[in-house]
């Protein structure tokens, strides 16, 4: 089901289907904190107040269109803005960070896509680094990957404690860019994936992807970067914790992080253990892909969302 889930994802024609029930927007709640911003810093405001900590994605991704590209630098230049007040400061460690898509901004166009993207990522860069809001760039399918590392590199240079990104375990190159981002001191977060790739570049079976991806959070440990754990599998969680004692790492050394809607007593048992927690905090009414990629991962969620669907 899962290959078919997110093909679904990237179909115009299963989106219509989708989002024209009307009982995807009560489950789409539960994994999107609403379409304005308004609504996600109330969102932002109400977990900052419970100990955790936030990244916030404003939904959207593959734009073809340049003009798009620009209305989402400046959506996140508006959300940044808003977020400096709530910034504060942990030391090194910054509470509040935005998530972007580089194919939001401009990587997937036909031609200067890579330039283009690094132009609108640095404006984003820049006012984040200003207002105390760390960047993490999202990891997405692997054809974008070598790009995604070569801006995010590009802007290191300049804003090395600003800027992180995302690797994937389930990619067979992710190993070897745990230990190059490692030696540079990077800021990490580790998932597993959510696109459906090849078996030419990915692990296909979970067993494989939970070991690569405990091997690469080993790697991350060791190294001298900011590893951020994202996952809400159990076995991670207690493996990230010997790992990190086993690297000489306080709590506060790491962090944990796990998307907003899902296993919320978990994140709030962390933070009652004084552990660093942040929660992916997505809005926008660019939900689709997003929404999908989360049934995806859990047939339960579909089963509920199929259930719901038909009983109406
Ligand atoms: P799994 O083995 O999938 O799940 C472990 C347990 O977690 C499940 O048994 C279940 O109890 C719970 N769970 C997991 N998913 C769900 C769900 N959807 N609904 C309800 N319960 C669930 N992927 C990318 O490809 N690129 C990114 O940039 C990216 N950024 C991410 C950022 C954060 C903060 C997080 C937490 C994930 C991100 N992901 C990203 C998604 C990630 O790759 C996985 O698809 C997703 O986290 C599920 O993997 P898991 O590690 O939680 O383990």
């Amino acid at each position: 089901m899962r290959p078919m889930l997110l093909a679904a994802a990237r179909s115009p024609r299963a989106e219509r289907t989708v989002t024209g029930f009307p009982v995807t927007r009560t489950l789409v709640d539960r994994f999107v904190a609403g379409e304005s911003l308004a609504s996600a810093l109330a969102t932002v405001r109400e977990l900052l107040q419970s100990g955790r900590f936030v990244s916030i994605d404003f939904l959207g991704e593959d734009t073809v269109d340049p003009a798009q590209a620009r209305l989402t630098v400046d959506t996140y230049l508006a959300l940044i803005d808003e977020l400096s007040a709530l910034a504060g400061d942990s030391g090194d460690v910054r509470p509040v960070e935005v998530s972007v898509k580089l194919s939001a901004l401009g990587q997937a166009l036909p031609r200067d896509g890579h330039r283009i993207a690094l132009d609108n990522a640095r404006a984003v860069v820049r006012a984040a680094h200003a207002a105390g809001v760390w960047v993490t760039f999202d990891a997405e399918d692997h054809t974008t990957t070598d790009s995604t590392h070569a801006i995010v590199r590009e802007l290191r240079r300049d804003f090395p404690q600003t800027v992180g990104t995302v690797l994937q375990a389930y990619l067979h190159r992710t190993e070897d860019d745990c230990r190059a981002f490692a030696a540079e001191g990077a800021r990490i977060r580790l998932c597993k994936g959510a696109y459906d790739e090849p078996e030419s570049v990915a692990f296909r079976r979970k067993p494989e992807v939970d070991a690569s991806y405990l091997r690469c959070l080993s790697i991350l440990m060791a190294g001298s970067g900011y590893p951020m754990v994202a996952s809400h599998d159990p076995v991670v969680i207690g493996t990230a914790e010997l790992l990190a004692t086993a690297a000489g790492r306080g709590n506060t050394a790491f962090e944990y992080q796990m998307l907003y809607g899902i296993r919320d007593a978990e994140q709030a048992r962390l933070v009652t253990l004084d552990r660093h927690v942040r929660v992916y905090v997505p809005f926008g009414d660019q939900w689709y892909g997003y929404f999908i990629r989360r049934l995806a991962e859990r047939p339960a969620n579909v089963a509920f969302f199929l259930r719901s669907a038909t009983s109406r």
